[in-house]
């Protein structure tokens, strides 16, 4: 949903946000049950957790070979030329990234992460303005459409929207 300000250029040269540090793995993404189940079968190396009444996120505890924290486990739907996922098979969570609807006080927000360095390498006006025309309200109208799917803020971000 950011392809106006993020090329495949920039995402074919880094992928860092498809892989998981042993600290970071608050960020893994959601997945609803009919696409967890659908995924399963197509990808049996992929292991799902519960992450709410509703979604299911990766567990990808297997992976890490040491107790570091810093270490990083790649998502199982990395591939040599990027995610595998389809559109639709592909999480919200990853096709807004480097947004994120979070839940802040009762309300949803769109915050802003800081670790991508092709939206950092550009004014924090580009993704405001993509933001501001219509691509916030579409991810709040999916926020409320879909609660279970929805992570609590993290301290740190910018919120956007
Ligand atoms: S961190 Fe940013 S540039 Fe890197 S793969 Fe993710 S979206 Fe693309
Ligand atoms: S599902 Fe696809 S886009 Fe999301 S983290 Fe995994 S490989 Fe990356």
């Amino acid at each position: 949903m950011l392809k106006s300000i993020l090329s495949g250029e920039d995402c074919d040269a880094c992928r860092f946000c498809c892989s998981f540090r042993r600290k970071s793995l608050w960020e893994t993404p959601l997945f609803d049950k009919s696409t967890k189940e659908k995924l399963e079968k197509k990808y049996p190396q992929a292991r799902f957790k519960n992450a709410g009444s509703e979604s299911f996120t990766l567990d990808l505890l297997h992976l890490y070979k040491s107790d570091d924290s810093e270490e990083e486990a790649a998502c199982p739907f990395l591939g040599d030329k990027g995610c595998l996922l389809s559109k639709e098979e592909k999480p919200f969570d990853c096709s807004i990234w480097p947004l994120r609807a979070t839940k802040i006080d009762g309300q949803v927000k769109v915050m802003l992460e800081n670790t991508c360095p092709a939206i950092n390498r550009q004014p924090v006006k580009n993704v405001e303005n993509l933001v501001n025309s219509g691509l916030g309200e579409k991810i709040i109208s999916y926020a409320k459409e879909n609660p279970d799917m929805i992570k609590e803020c993290m301290p740190g971000f910018k919120i956007v929207f």
